[in-house]
């Protein structure tokens, strides 16, 4: 994605202002959707003409929204401005003193300080209560997982996120449930399953072989809920499985695809350090992927996997606990994108109770690297976008439950070594673009003219005090392609 320059800053005429009719049925709707109804924005009247960048029309949805300060994802903050919403778009972003007099009379919210809806590029919404992936395939059906991902996607849209990276789960499915309306969550830009090979991060150890690949590989040998390609976790081997593995995967719906290319720490038995899937099936999967309009996220630790996935094409690097200056030459050479995931090393440690003790005993020893790999690729200059790596389906009051991302931008500071607007727009401005230059990254993570108005309110300024992400309680308002789903008079 291209820079832009920010705050276009279009100042409308009063010419062609509709009428006094019409800016009243525009008040009394606003006025209805604050309310807290989250079922009319079907009932949307048509657009009155062109957005108001362009030419000075009005019709229901129009809002404005005043800031003392207004970040905008990309390039420095302003103090006092109006950006003007309409049809879930962001139409104008001018001065607050240059508002023509009649848009004043528009419905207008006042806020301390106004940012883009933030990214969380790293999730996964299995629906579990533990990292065991066994209990993937036993204890947690997909019905039961998708009850409480429920739950997740409110409390994650509550938080800030407006939209998510989902790197293996049920989030596909999910986000089918908030387009409809039936859940009110993020939006979701979803790989569906994470492909691993037979042994790989994605194979489950505590339950036989046999029985994972029936229910995780890409033939359908047996008739099971899972199979193929419908759980979290689909196992390929070889360039054919590998090539089959994404075909399933663009049919299921996903909107990027992801591969383990190293080892990892929640998976029982393999070792991070080690390289998995060969060269040649790596670049089946990205070769395969680009084919329908897809980039690829590569999950590694070791410096192995991190090199493979580069030259196989990868897109973005997930983790990257042994990043050496190297590594970071060649993300930045092939305009690859690192997620660095601190929020699963940093509070995960502090968990050994939700894993096993193989796993945890992985945990200390990445853990010992990957703080000093993340400030390498930070000082190296390498492209940076926030993600957790969060994936507990246990209310919020839990530390590593979903709805907890807003610590990763702390953490961007505090362990990165970012500094504070780096680290939002990283959150930001840089969220679309883990999705690629295919065709499916949206128009969004910037207070830009023309994109979409996903926005969140701070009652104080979050480049003082990072920590003001953490908690849901600071982000005083949310909304979602312009309609308002959080405000301090609306219930969360
Ligand atoms: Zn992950």
């Amino acid at each position: 994605m291209t820079r832009r320059k920010i705050i276009p800053a279009t100042t409308p005429s009063t010419s062609s202002v509709d009428t006094d009719a019409t800016l009243e049925r525009t008040q009394a709707n606003l006025a209805r959707q604050q309310e807290g109804s989250y079922q009319d924005a079907t009932s949307r009247p048509p657009s009155l003409g062109q957005p108001l960048a362009s030419s000075p029309q009005v019709n229901q949805t129009t809002q404005l929204i005043n800031t003392e300060l207004l970040i905008p994802g990309r390039g420095e903050p302003q103090n006092r401005m109006t950006v003007i919403l309409q049809d879930g778009k962001i139409t104008s972003v001018l001065p607050t003193s240059s508002v023509p007099p009649p848009f004043k009379k528009l419905p207008t919210t006042n806020v301390p300080v106004l940012l883009p809806g933030l990214w969380d590029c790293h999730t996964h919404l299995l629906g579990a209560t533990s990292f065991n992936f066994s209990e993937l395939l036993t204890t947690s059906p997909p019905a039961l997982a998708g009850a409480r991902i429920s739950r997740n996607v409110h409390d994650i849209l509550m938080s800030g996120f407006t939209s998510i990276r989902d790197l293996g789960g049920y989030a596909i499915e999910v986000s089918q449930a908030i387009e409809e309306g039936s859940l009110v969550g993020p939006n979701i830009y979803s790989a569906g399953a994470a492909i691993s090979q037979t042994s790989g991060h994605g194979d489950i150890y505590d339950l036989p072989s046999g029985f994972v690949t029936s229910c995780l590989g890409v033939r359908d040998t047996q008739a099971n809920a899972f199979a193929p390609a419908t759980g979290p976790l689909l196992l390929a081997d070889g360039v054919d499985e590998c090539r089959r593995a994404v075909r399933l995967l663009t049919r299921r719906g996903a909107k990027c695809i992801k591969v383990f290319a190293s080892g990892g720490v929640l998976s029982i038995a393999d070792d991070p350090q080690r390289q998995q899937f060969s060269l040649d099936e790596l670049r089946v999967v990205v070769e395969e992927a680009a084919r329908a309009g897809r980039v690829v996220a590569a999950h590694c630790h070791g410096k192995a996997g991190i090199m493979a996935a580069l030259h196989a094409g990868c897109h973005t690097i997930e983790h990257g606990t042994y990043m050496d200056a190297e590594c970071a030459e060649l993300i930045k050479e092939k305009g690859a994108i690192y997620v660095a995931t601190r929020t699963i090393v940093k509070v995960g440690i502090d968990h050994p109770e939700l894993m096993s003790p193989e796993s945890y005993r992985k945990m200390v020893e990445t853990a010992k690297y990957h703080r000093a790999a993340y400030r390498l690729a930070v000082k190296a200059g390498v492209k940076i976008a926030l993600g957790t790596d969060l994936g507990i389906s246990t209310p919020t009051t839990h530390p590593l439950a979903l709805g907890n991302s807003g610590g990763e931008l702390a953490y961007a500071v505090t362990d990165g070594g970012m500094d504070p607007l780096a680290a939002i727009e990283a959150a930001t401005a840089r969220g679309p673009e883990v999705l690629g230059h295919l065709g499916m990254a949206p128009k969004s993570g910037q207070i830009v003219v023309g994109y979409d108005a996903d926005l969140i309110a701070l009652a104080a300024n979050p480049l003082a005090d990072m920590d003001l992400f953490k908690n849901p309680k600071n982000i005083t308002h949310v909304w979602k392609a312009g309609r308002l789903f959080k405000s301090p008079t609306q219930a969360a």
